[in-house]
């Protein structure tokens, strides 16, 4: 498994030197003002901000900002074109001879402190995520899934619905493993993810619950929708083999246990109650799902 810990440090240094890029381009701008200097293509093009090293990067880092938030992106990339507009203006007039104006040098202040503020809130909020999804799959990790298991027994409340929390185990993983290599079940385990997150239904979430497992939330109008939502699963990963390079093509299944949860139960219930389901299909012989008994 990749080591999250060193893509975080990296991510999270690149950010800091995509700062310290824009803290030396604002020195450049203060020696144009002072000893009337060229600051140089980066601050003076009409299209500056796309030139300067932190607008290529974060350009570069766009769809990874938009996952946080899109409308907060759009304004950090607003707020940062208009920090270039400004400051081009005031290089202009110092250039020519002229006095800057203070509604220019006012615009720079404000969008440079915000941009400073956006960038930091952006890092903050990068690493709280990152450590909160798996780096394999994806997927999110246990943390939220309480809050979301809670939210969700509300929601089935109101709208009359049952909740179900379904344990998926991949049968034989350690076969997997032994005969093909561990980067072979890394590859087998992205696959799993991509196979289920793609067959899910929109807000049923899915984590990654521990090294083979993951973790469904479903909900559904009856328990036999229920059972017929797990089968159509494991039918579905059974038929989707993973195509692994050398390899070839290489068949997995999995066993699910699905407890339905009754008003009140707790999280912890549930899972203990699909986990006992979840034996139960990997002792009649896997590759199957057992819904608990009520
Ligand atoms: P069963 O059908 O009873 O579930 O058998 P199993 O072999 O799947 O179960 P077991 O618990 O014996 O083995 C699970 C294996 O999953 C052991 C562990 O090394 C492997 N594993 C856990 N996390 C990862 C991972 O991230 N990548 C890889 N490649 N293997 C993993
Ligand atoms: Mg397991
Ligand atoms: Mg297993």
């Amino acid at each position: 498994m990749p080591d999250l810990s060193s893509e975080l440090e990296s991510f999270a240094s690149e950010l800091d030197a995509a700062v310290e890029a824009h803290l030396n381009w604002s020195r450049r701008v203060m020696r144009c003002a002072v000893l009337r200097t060229s600051p140089g293509e980066d601050v003076l093009a009409a299209e500056a901000h796309t030139l300067c090293r932190f607008g290529c990067w974060f350009v570069s880092k766009q769809s990874a900002f938009e996952k946080l938030s899109a409308p907060r992106t759009q304004r950090l990339l607003a707020v940062h074109q208009s920090m270039h507009d400004a400051i081009r203006s005031i290089c202009e007039d110092v250039l020519a001879g002229r006095p800057g104006r203070s509604a220019d040098l006012d615009v720079f202040e404000d969008t440079q402190s915000e941009l400073i503020h956006m960038l930091a809130e952006f890092k903050t909020q990068f690493l709280a995520t990152a450590v909160r999804h798996d780096h394999l799959t994806g997927l999110p990790l246990r943390y939220g899934l309480e809050e979301e298991f809670i939210e969700l027994q509300r929601v089935c409340r109101r709208n009359s619905l049952m909740l179900y929390v379904a344990v998926i185990d991949v049968d034989h993983f350690k076969h997997i493993n032994d005969t093909h290599g561990h980067p072979v079940g890394d590859i087998a385990l992205v696959h799993l993810a991509d196979t289920l997150k793609r067959h899910i239904r929109p807000g049923q979430p899915l984590y990654r619950f521990g090294g083979e497992e993951f973790l469904l939330l479903m909900q559904t109008r009856s328990a036999e929708e229920a059972a017929l939502a797990a089968q159509r699963l494991i039918n579905l990963v059974r038929e989707t083999p993973v195509m692994v390079p050398q390899t070839g093509p290489l068949a997995m299944t999995v066993t699910m246990g699905l407890c339905r949860v009754k008003e009140d139960m707790e999280l912890h219930a549930a899972i203990e109650c699909a986990d006992k389901a979840l034996f139960e299909g990997k002792r009649a012989g896997r590759d199957r799902c057992v819904v608990a008994p009520e």
